[in-house]
Formats: structure tokens, sequence, C-alpha cells
């Protein structure tokens, strides 16, 4: 039996939409100073309840997710108006005369359901684009972040427009329930396995779907000539492993492949820079995030006790259950059919896996599903462009790591098994609009030629 109540919020949400109030500039302006409010009056209880749920250090909940909404919703409110103007459209000379324009149109009630690592961000972020579209919005954060999800939910009661905008907290069996209903666009981030489930459903009621998912990112990491370079590039896949949610990020560094003549360096540097960055007792450190739950900490750990894999930690490996705590952990050579290295690993062990040659990354890399991000360090242009051109991934990027996400020029979304559909500043927007053609005919001029009946005349042309 559905809930009643999920069944009167959702016709309220209807009609909501129905009544044209989400499609006004003004309601999607003040929706927008809504969210800002939010993250300007309740940034304390934001960054207290991202420690709460994942030990995240406030400094980490800042520029990670409340800071990142933040300029996305300014991004948004300045170029709101443009993102709604219809778009003037040329025509081929056989359409005179005529005019065509694309206008952009909201899709209706959308559903977002959201993952538990980013639990703010991941939320707001595509909340933003839903809003700025003129959509009336169900958000279902993730129940593994409970704090976050109840603040969510109390907030937007609070700040936003509720007969429009509503949370729906709960777990699969809500996300499951939700599904059953009729949207008209389901933005949806987390696991491939739910991105089935949630695709499926869709298709029932012919809804478009955007699924951001996971898989492995990979960086490959070539050598420098100068030491200026290897250790920047060794502080930078630090910081894009562990640096974020304690590697529990889905664009986070998955694994390595470098040359073998490449190894001890590498591994060498990247210890200075976890000793740097966490000191010689990480689970003491603030800087660091801890795993979000004991299901989450037990399968990190059964990653490391298949045959084989715990033999090749070189670094770190302790984990603490009490804590939730996993200390960075560097491992050489893994098995190449072990978990740790044919699933996402989604927390912070770092697999190092050595080839003969850098190029030999990219066959490793095609063998394996469509990574979300693949990273590559080096400057030897003729591998970047082999990388750009011979591997598929959602993005790619040179010579650090992460930074791609932050830029709302840039559109953000997978391909393959990572995920499809795009979104982040007028990409989101656009993810939540339909951009619909209108053309309007003059009748200065006919062709007689285009009418039946085809007489033999008319044949003749
Ligand atoms: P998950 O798929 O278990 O859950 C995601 C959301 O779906 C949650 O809100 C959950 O309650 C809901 N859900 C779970 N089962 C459901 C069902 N049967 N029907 C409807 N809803 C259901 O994923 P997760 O553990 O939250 O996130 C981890 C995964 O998400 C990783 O693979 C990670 O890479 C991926 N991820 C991707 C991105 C991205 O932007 N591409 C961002 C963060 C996480």
């Amino acid at each position: 039996m559905l809930n009643d109540h999920l069944e009167a919020d959702l016709k309220e949400l209807r009609e909501a939409f129905n009544s044209g109030k989400t499609k006004e500039t003004s309601w999607r302006i003040s929706q927008l100073n809504g969210l800002l409010r939010i993250l300007e009056d309740r940034e304390n209880d934001i960054s207290m309840a991202l420690k709460q749920d994942l030990g995240k250090h406030h400094v980490e909940a800042y520029r990670d997710e409340i800071g990142t909404v933040v300029k996305s919703v300014n991004n948004a409110l300045v170029n709101l108006k443009q993102w709604m103007a219809a778009k003037k459209t040329r025509l081929p000379i056989a359409a005179f005369p005529s005019t065509a324009s694309l206008v952009p149109e909201p899709l209706g009630v959308v559903l977002i359901i959201s993952s538990w690592n980013f639990p703010i961000g991941l939320s707001l972020e595509p909340l933003i684009g839903a809003i700025a579209a003129g959509n009336a919005v169900v958000l279902k954060p993730s129940e593994l972040a409970p704090t976050c999800s109840s603040l969510l939910a109390e907030t937007i009661l609070d700040y936003l427009d509720n007969y429009a905008v509503k949370v729906i907290e709960g777990g699969s069996d809500k996300g499951e329930r939700l599904l059953q209903y009729k949207f008209d666009k389901i933005f949806f981030t987390g696991s491939t396995r739910v991105g089935r489930v949630v695709m499926s459903a869709a298709a029932q009621h012919l809804t478009p779907v955007t699924l951001e998912l996971g898989g492995k990112c990979p960086a490959v990491v070539g050598s420098f000539s100068s030491s200026r370079e290897n250790n920047m590039a060794a502080k930078r896949l630090v910081w894009g492993k562990f640096g974020l949610c304690a590697g529990q990020a889905c664009i986070a560094v998955d694994y390595i492949l470098t040359e073998k003549k490449n190894l001890s360096n590498l591994v060498e540097s990247l210890k200075r820079y976890i000793k740097q960055c966490y000191g010689d007792d990480p689970n003491g450190s603030q800087s660091i995030s801890k795993i979000v739950n004991k299901k989450h900490f037990s399968r990190l750990k059964s990653l490391l006790d298949e045959p084989m894999v715990k033999s090749s930690v070189v670094y770190g490996g302790s984990l603490d259950e009490e804590s939730l705590f996993i200390e960075p952990t560097i491992l050489v050579n893994p098995p190449i059919h072990a978990t740790i290295m044919t699933e996402e690993i989604f927390g912070p062990l770092l697999p190092v896996i050595t080839l003969e040659s850098i190029e030999d990354s990219i066959n490793f890399i095609r063998a394996r599903p469509n990574p979300l991000a693949l990273y590559a360090f080096t400057e030897n242009e003729s591998l970047q462009k082999r990388l750009v051109s011979e591997t598929s991934s959602g993005s790619i990027m040179f010579n650090d790591t992460i930074l791609q996400y932050a830029v709302d020029t840039l559109p953000f979304g997978g391909v393959g098994g990572s995920g499809f559909g795009r979104y982040h500043g007028r990409y989101s927007f656009d993810n939540f609009s339909h951009e619909k053609v209108v053309m309007t005919r003059g009748f200065l001029v006919d062709f007689w030629f285009r009418y039946p009946p085809w007489t033999a005349q008319k044949l003749q042309l």
C-alpha cells in the first residue's frame, strides 16, 4: 500500500507546477535566494552535520559542499535570464519566410535522488538546476547521511516554497515507492546497481533520466624531468585520493598506473605527502574523514583481506572499527583480479599498478568500463593526445585531480558505465529543461507544388 501522505505531497507538487508559478522568473529567483540564505544562515549547522555523518573537517565541508554550492547558486542568479531567453535559430532559404527559436520550458515535477558522500552538494547542486529551469521538485537525500538529510528537510521547509519543493526522507524502500509514480525527469546520483533500478522504473512512465554513477577512476602517472613536477604530482594525487571524504568520492583517484622504473620514486613521494597532510598518526588527524558506516568499513576491510592483497600493502593498512577510521594505504601490484582492482574502491586504499611502458595504460583502461574521470600526469603530448582519442571517460584531467568538477562552465557527467546526462552551471539548467522549437511562418509566398494531387505536371518538377 502506498503512503497517502506521499501521494498527497506529489499531488500538491503537480498542482504547484500546473498553477504556472514555478515558471515565473521571480519565483525562480526567490527560491535560489532561499537556497543562498540556507547556506549562509545555517552554515554552522551544515558543517556540524557533515562532521557528524562523515567526520568532515569544516574546511573540507566548506570547500567541497557549502562554498561550492554558494558559488553555483550565485552563478545561476547571475545567468538565469540569459539561460531562460529564447535562442534565435537560422533557417535554410527554403523555409522563407519563417523565423524559429528554441524556447526552454520546464519539464514538470522532477525527482532528485542523491548520495551520502557529499550529501549537501549532491542534493543542492541538481536542485539549483531544477529550480532555475522552473520545475517543481522532490528531493530524496540519502539515508546514510541522516543528520544532513534531516537538516535539508528542515531548512528547505523553512526557506523554500514548500508547495513546489519538497524533501522526502528515507532509504531504498522510500526510493522504490517514489519510483512507482510518474515524474517528468529523474536525476539520480548513486551506484550502478540502483541506477539500473531507477532506469527500469522510469521506463514504465517514459520518464527521462540522468544517471550520475561511479566506477574506477585511474590516474596514469609518468615521470617528469624535474623534482618540482614529480613532487607536485604526488601531492595532487594524495589530495585527489584521500583529501575528499577519505576517498569516498565518485571522482577520487581509484588506482594509479605507472612504469616500473618510476615506482619507487612515486611511492616514496606519496608516503611523504600522506605524512605531511595527516601526520604520523592519521587516526588522530582531524583532516581526514571517517568511513561512512560499519557496512562500508567492513566492505573496505574485506578488500584488504583477500589473498595476496594484504601482502601488497607498502604503507598504512591500519583500521579502527570503533572510530570508523581507515589509514591512507598504498598497495603495490595487488592481484589484478582481486576485488580491489575490479570494483570501485570508494575509500582510502590506493593500489599502484606497474606497467612496462606508460603507453600500456591505454589498453589497460580500454579493457575496463568507462571511468567517470581519468587523470594523467604527463607532459608527453603524444601520450596526452592518445589518451584523449583512444580512451573514453566522462572527463580527462591532465596534471591535477578533481578540479574539473568545480568549474561552472564545464559539464559534469559520465559515459557508458559511469552514467549519462550532464549538469553544473548552464548544463544543469539544460538538464531540467526541454528546448521547445518554436517556428513561425509568414504568408508572403507559398509553393503550389507542395500540395496534392500529384499531377503529371508536379511530377515533372
Ligand atoms: P546507492 O545507489 O546505494 O544510493 C543512492 C541513492 O539511491 C540513495 O538516496 C538511496 O537511498 C537510494 N536508493 C537505494 N536503493 C534504491 C532503490 N532500490 N530504489 C530507489 N532508490 C534507492 O549509492 P550510494 O551508496 O549512495 O553512493 C555510492 C555510489 O554513488 C558510488 O558508486 C559512487 O561512485 C556513486 N556516486 C556518483 C556520483 C556522481 O556524481 N557521478 C557522486 C557520488 C556518488
